[in-house]
């Protein structure tokens, strides 16, 4: 809330702009945001709403987004961002195991909440995110207009003062084995993570500064831009649902974007769509680029054929979600040409409040050579220290969380993942179970035992190749197994291929040896390739 209440009464005239998803363009400034802020806690209040309630959102980036994560925060709630990307099981599992008492929804989202609605256990009424005129037909039971829930607040709220170690916001992470996880984030961590984000190593963010974030707020916080950008005081332009190449590049031109964030298959659209209409990126001066690697060819194209500086980026769900950025220093700013691209696509350097260090497979700590690889622990005041209502910690006894990467760390402090411990499949920016995948393909009679790993793919940096050991006897098509997969998982999970082979490899204890297949398809092409 503080940041909030910073901007409206140090840069309260500054613009937050959002396109929305059917009112069209909305501006408003920080001052008129912190007010109805106000008044959306009173409402709640109102409502029945109280400290610490989880209230969800199925929302993009947007103004009425902003409000619910201030209004409900600074209430003393915690808003829990749903990702809308994932399927319904998921939804459903999130939703209550969060014991969610409202869900906030924009209006792209009827068809899957009237899906989920019967199997939700907590949730009491959708809010849609909209004013009167806009409110959907709907077959869901209990709905409320946001507008007018708003209309019913008082923006005189004096905002509660509580410990700062109260949880302010909570996403699940799929990236896990499992049902999804949840991550609690306090005001602390909030704050905390904001100030490092800002600073000119990490977002290089100031007052002048017009802040496009991509990613989305359902995505591991927009990685705390909407955060840092009222901490600041920069203008705030919300793209809402319009995430393609064409949309991008008008409002990035039109709302004088000079900083953004997003993941590399966002940033493969908009550069394909310069490249076919010789359009620009006007004022824009740093992409930080993560979620998943940002390759070389893309730094390059930004910044050599652009003039826009990549800030190339790791963190997690779990870190709130910042731990490096890659920023030069006075040394690796003198490096030219490929020593330069080789430096910009690691994925940079601790930012200040996280610690990093890798190990061998039995915790001793390796060297900072930048050659050795190990598993990178990490530890902070915005590392998660115990998933949502779970019995362990999630970190060790010295308080190390192991992210399930494995990396270099060189003696500058930049950190390179080589590879993921972690069995789990990243495809432009979301998390495809391979253990869920397997599960289902071994159901089919026709296969003995299956293997799912990672490929590289140029527009969704990873695909699933499923790989398939026939039963005994049988010569099952690839078409019959993914007809049999598509019933089983979302389409987006479907493998690229399946490749047959007579053998699995197995570790001793018998588990599957991903590493061995990894090997053995590194060369294999994708069909969709
Ligand atoms: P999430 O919690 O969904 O944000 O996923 C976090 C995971 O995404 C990390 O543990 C990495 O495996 C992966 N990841 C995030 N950023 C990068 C990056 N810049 N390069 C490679 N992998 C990344």
């Amino acid at each position: 809330m503080l940041g909030l209440m910073h901007a409206a009464r140090t840069n309260g005239g500054e613009e937050v702009v959002t396109v929305t998803v059917a009112e069209g363009v909305h501006r408003y400034t920080y001052g008129e945001c912190a007010a109805r802020c106000r008044k959306l806690a009173s409402a709640l209040e109102r409502w029945g709403m109280q400290q610490g309630d989880r209230i969800a959102t199925l929302a993009w980036n947007g103004y009425r987004h902003l409000e619910l994560w201030y209004g409900v925060a600074g209430a003393g709630a915690v808003v829990h961002t749903i990702n809308p990307r994932l399927f319904k099981e998921q939804i459903v599992y999130i939703a209550n195991h969060a014991e969610d008492r409202l869900i906030f929804a924009d209006l792209s989202f009827v068809a899957l909440l009237e899906d989920v609605w019967p199997e939700l256990t907590s949730v009491e009424a959708v809010v849609f995110l909209c004013d009167e005129a806009h409110m959907p037909k709907t077959k869901l039971p209990k709905v409320m207009c946001y507008e007018t829930l708003l209309a019913g607040g008082s923006d005189d709220y004096v905002w509660p003062m509580f410990d700062e170690r109260t949880a302010a916001g909570l996403c699940y992470t799929s990236g896990t084995t499992g049902h999804p996880k949840g991550v609690l984030y306090t005001h602390r961590s909030s704050v905390l993570h904001a100030y490092a984000a800002a600073l000119p190593d990490a977002f290089d963010a100031c007052a002048r500064d017009i802040m496009l974030p991509v990613v989305p707020m359902f995505h591991a916080n927009a990685w705390g831009m909407p955060h840092v950008a009222p901490l600041v005081g920069a203008k705030l332009v919300m793209p809402g649902p319009y995430l393609d190449g064409k949309s991008l590049q008008k409002l990035i031109v039109d709302e004088g974007v000079t900083l953004t964030a997003g993941v590399p298959t966002v940033w493969l659209g908009l550069l394909a769509h310069l490249q076919a209409t010789g359009t620009n990126l006007g004022g824009l001066r740093l992409a930080v680029i993560g979620g998943a690697a940002a390759p070389v060819s893309m730094i390059e194209t930004f910044e050599r054929d652009y003039g826009v500086r990549v800030a190339h980026a790791w963190g997690m769900t779990e870190m709130n979600p910042l731990g490096t950025v890659n920023g030069p220093t006075r040394a690796t700013a003198q490096l030219t040409g490929e020593a330069r691209w080789a430096m910009e696509a690691k994925q940079g350097r601790a930012i200040f409040g996280i610690e990093m260090k890798i190990t061998d497979d039995d915790g001793r700590e390796l060297a900072r050579d930048g050659k050795v690889s190990g598993h990178l622990l990490v530890r902070g005041p915005w590392v998660v220290e115990r998933y949502y209502k779970a019995a362990q910690p999630a970190v060790d006894a010295d308080g190390w969380f192991d992210t399930g990467d494995i990396a270099t760390l060189d003696t500058q402090g930049y950190m390179q993942i080589t590879d993921r411990a972690k069995d789990i499949i990243k495809s432009g920016g979301e998390w495809i179970s391979s253990i869920d995948l397997e599960n289902a393909a071994v159901a089919h009679p026709k296969v003995a035992e299956a293997a799912v790993i990672a490929l590289p793919h140029p527009k969704w940096t990873e695909r699933p190749l499923l790989v398939v050991v026939p039963a005994s006897g049988q010569n099952p098509s690839k078409d019959e197994i993914l007809s049999f997969l598509e019933t089983q998982v979302a389409k987006w999970w479907l493998p690229d291929d399946i490749a047959f082979v007579d053998e699995i490899p197995h570790t001793a204890t018998g588990k599957i040896q991903k590493v061995a297949l990894r090997e053995r398809f590194k060369d294999y092409k994708l069909p969709t390739v």
